[in-house]
């Protein structure tokens, strides 16, 4: 995991390799490198969850470092990296919110859910932004989610905006369906919580449920 101020990176070992998850604001690519070069192993692959500026800030930069590289997200998402703002007639008709600065770098692959990223699974999330994923560690059971949760002082659901943490929800497109993903995620029975903003929460069950219930009230 690296830490950049309010955001997260994380660096998630395979046997012979690195997967980035997020690429935190601009500049955070030298401390990402920094980490994998700790851990000695190579990046191979830099998966996304959502294409806000937060998130996606260092992919040109990293990218540009890295030839080969895996580029991922999810192919709704890709549109936003590609600076397309267009919503499909099937979805809510919501203001897309958060910034979306989107970026040269081009996906290598889009993901659908059920698609594997290394260890890796893809979760579909959406709701914080349309095409917004979770990634899901088989392995331990570790869950990714992005900005379906954050654990700024607590564990919080980013459908509306709540303190101690307000940033993440004021970037959220349509809060029924982040809501929706929130307690679809919960039923993964994730191990450990690693989200976007705020620190990596072990056994988060009864924080999750807590936080969904505060968010159904
Ligand atoms: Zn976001």
């Amino acid at each position: 995991m690296a830490r950049f101020g309010l955001v997260n990176a994380y660096l998630v070992e395979e046997d012979e390799d690195l997967t980035v998850i997020d690429t935190g604001v601009s500049r955070s690519e030298k401390a990402i490198l920094a980490a994998a070069a700790r851990l000695g192993k190579p990046i191979a692959r830099i998966a996304l969850t959502h294409a806000h500026v937060d998130h996606i800030g260092s992919l040109d930069d990293l990218a540009a470092g890295l030839p080969g590289v895996e580029v991922l997200i999810s192919a709704r998402d890709a549109r936003l990296l590609h600076k397309d703002m267009s919503l499909d007639p099937g979805e809510p008709q919501r203001k897309l919110r958060g910034s979306y600065p989107g970026a040269r770098t081009r996906p290598t692959r889009t993901l659908a859910p059920g698609d594997t990223v290394g260890s890796l699974e893809v979760v579909a999330a959406p709701g914080h932004t349309p095409g917004h994923v979770a990634f899901f560690d088989r392995r331990d059971a570790t869950l990714f989610c992005g900005d379906a949760y954050t654990t700024m002082g607590r564990v919080a659901t980013t459908d509306k905006v709540r303190l101690p943490f307000p940033l993440a929800s004021m970037a959220t497109w349509d809060p029924a369906t982040e809501l929706a993903s929130a307690r679809a995620l919960r039923a993964l029975e994730p191990a450990a919580l690693a989200p976007g903003h705020g620190r990596v929460v072990e056994s988060p069950a009864a924080a999750m449920d807590a936080a969904l219930a505060k968010a159904s009230a």
